[in-house]
């Protein structure tokens, strides 16, 4: 058979690693794959839409095992919300299906792109963590495509060890091949919004905390370039479900309908240095400027998903990329580690276009699951080369004092050492993982960078590159 490989990349674009790759468009080619796997003595992972930022859904050393072909609805309760279906479903497709039923996902991520076992395999969360947790709390099963071949069937009462490693497991444990999981009632496709500036990061988490019993969603966009006083101030969006009732008349008859925009794309990669400290600075200052305090109904696509509006976004970073650093630390530590990572970066010469602040809630049910009690904070820097691993060492430094954590989804240089002193829970994992992939059967570029698989795990018989995709491709 005639091998294809792909220069493949996650949304940041940094690493893009040639990897054999196979896009199964049923179960049947899928068994056959893993199998071919096993047969050559090799590894594979699963890929959903490819939009963690950095190498968990790449591997250079073995197959790449794209799942969007797989994405068949298999069921719905009309009372429950209860849906069933294979694992390449996307995020965008279950709105476009069960919102105008009255059906929301329970949980969602800044972008509709993610397929059903990337939210999983990532246990993705969204604006409601402290008031929801994250998306694997709302999953009742998994049926697992593992090693030998075999597909198991795990939930929160069934096989509960292997739904604790496989939610959130980053695709280690086997390939989810469909999940069912309960998606939330809703009104409307409108969110009641109030939006309240803070003028700094003190202001900012004591909003978080006097809000985060009042409100389902939270978020705040942050300025990292101010310092001093103004040293973290932000416009926070507070948010409910929009009910009829509350709709302005003219919304009221068609709560479902929103208004429809037209696509916008970034054409090509943007030159190095565009986004410099001086463009940020001017944008922060406008963005902070015109966001005054107030209240008004936003749609869904506008509140959740803003960057979706703009296809190719990431190519403003330029050809070489760029890495998502989102770092959670603890309530009891978060506003000294927030002034202290600030601080750092605003120091330096490098500027976050995006910088995101959230409000999160106890850790759920995955082993190596992110999100628990504290504040998340997400920032974008790109690849400058050379400078900017030392300069991301400085700040895991930062959060490992202040007892922080690294998102595996967004993450593409993190250390092993960083990664064992992050994840408790990681010898829970392994000793999981060892009784469904003894032979290291799934492993992927991330997985042997933090040391979670033997990193001379089998690579099998590989021939050379043919094709060039752009990151973030199914
Ligand atoms: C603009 C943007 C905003 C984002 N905002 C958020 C946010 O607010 N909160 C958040 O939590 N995340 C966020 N993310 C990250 C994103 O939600 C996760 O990376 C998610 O996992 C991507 O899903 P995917 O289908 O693209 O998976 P991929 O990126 O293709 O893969 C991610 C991981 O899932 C595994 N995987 C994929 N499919 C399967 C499968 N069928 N079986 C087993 N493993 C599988 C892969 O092996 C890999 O380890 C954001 C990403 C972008 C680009």
């Amino acid at each position: 058979m005639t091998e294809v490989r792909e220069l493949l990349g996650g949304w940041g674009n940094c690493p893009r690693l040639d990897c054999r790759v196979e896009r199964p468009s049923a179960r049947p080619a899928l068994l056959r794959a893993v199998h071919q796997v096993a047969l050559a003595d090799s590894n594979c992972i699963a890929r959903g839409l490819g939009r963690s930022y950095g190498d968990s859904s790449l591997n250079e050393q073995g197959s790449v095992l794209i799942q969007t072909g797989l994405n068949r609805l298999l069921g719905f309760d009309r009372e429950t919300g209860l849906v069933t279906c294979e694992a390449g479903v996307s995020f965008d497709e279950l709105i476009q299906i069960f919102l105008p039923r009255g059906w929301f996902l329970p949980t969602t991520p800044g972008t509709r792109f993610v397929t059903v076992g990337g939210a999983i395999a990532a246990d993705v969360h969204g604006k409601n963590h402290h008031s929801d947790g994250s998306f694997g709390r709302f999953v009742e099963r998994i049926w697992l495509l593992t090693a030998d071949g075999s597909i198991r069937c795990c939930g929160p009462a069934e096989s509960r060890d292997l739904f604790c490693a496989t939610v959130g497991g980053m695709g280690l444990t086997g390939i989810i091949v469909a999940a069912s999981f309960r998606l939330m009632p809703v009104e409307t496709a409108w969110f009641d919004v109030t939006f309240r500036r803070t003028e700094s990061l003190e202001q900012t988490l004591e909003a978080f905390q006097q809000t985060d019993g009042d409100y389902r969603y939270s978020v705040a966009w942050i300025d990292c370039l101010a310092r001093g006083r103004s040293l973290g101030r932000s416009v926070l969006m507070l948010a409910g479900d929009g009910r009829v009732r509350d709709l302005p008349a003219s919304l009221q008859r068609y709560p479902f309908d929103v208004p429809v925009k037209r696509a916008k794309s970034v054409p090509f990669s943007f030159p190095r240095g565009v986004l410099n400290p001086l463009s940020v600075r001017a944008f922060n200052e406008c963005y902070y400027r015109t966001h005054r305090d107030g209240r008004k109904f936003v749609d869904y696509s506008t509140f959740f998903y803003p960057l979706d509006g703009v296809q190719h976004w990431n190519r403003i970073y330029g050809r070489s990329g760029f890495v998502q650093y989102q770092a959670l630390f603890p309530r009891a530590t978060s506003h000294e580690g927030l002034v202290a990572l600030l601080e750092r970066v605003s120091k330096s010469r490098r500027a976050s276009f995006l910088a995101v602040l959230k409000s999160s809630g106890p850790q759920g049910d995955g082993l190596l699951s992110y999100m628990s009690t504290g504040h998340t904070l997400a920032l974008d820097f790109p690849d400058t080369g050379e400078d900017l691993r030392p300069f991301l060492r400085e700040l895991d430094d930062i959060l490992l004092r202040f007892g922080g954590k690294l998102y595996l989804a967004k993450d593409a240089m993190m250390s092993a050492d960083t990664f064992r002193a992050m994840y408790p829970k990681l010898k829970q994992f392994r000793e999981v993982r060892s009784t469904v992939d003894p032979e290291n059967r799934f492993a992927s570029t991330q997985a042997r960078r933090l040391g979670i698989v033997d990193s001379a795990s089998r690579q099998g018989a590989s021939g050379r590159a043919t094709a060039v995709v752009a990151g973030g491709r199914g």
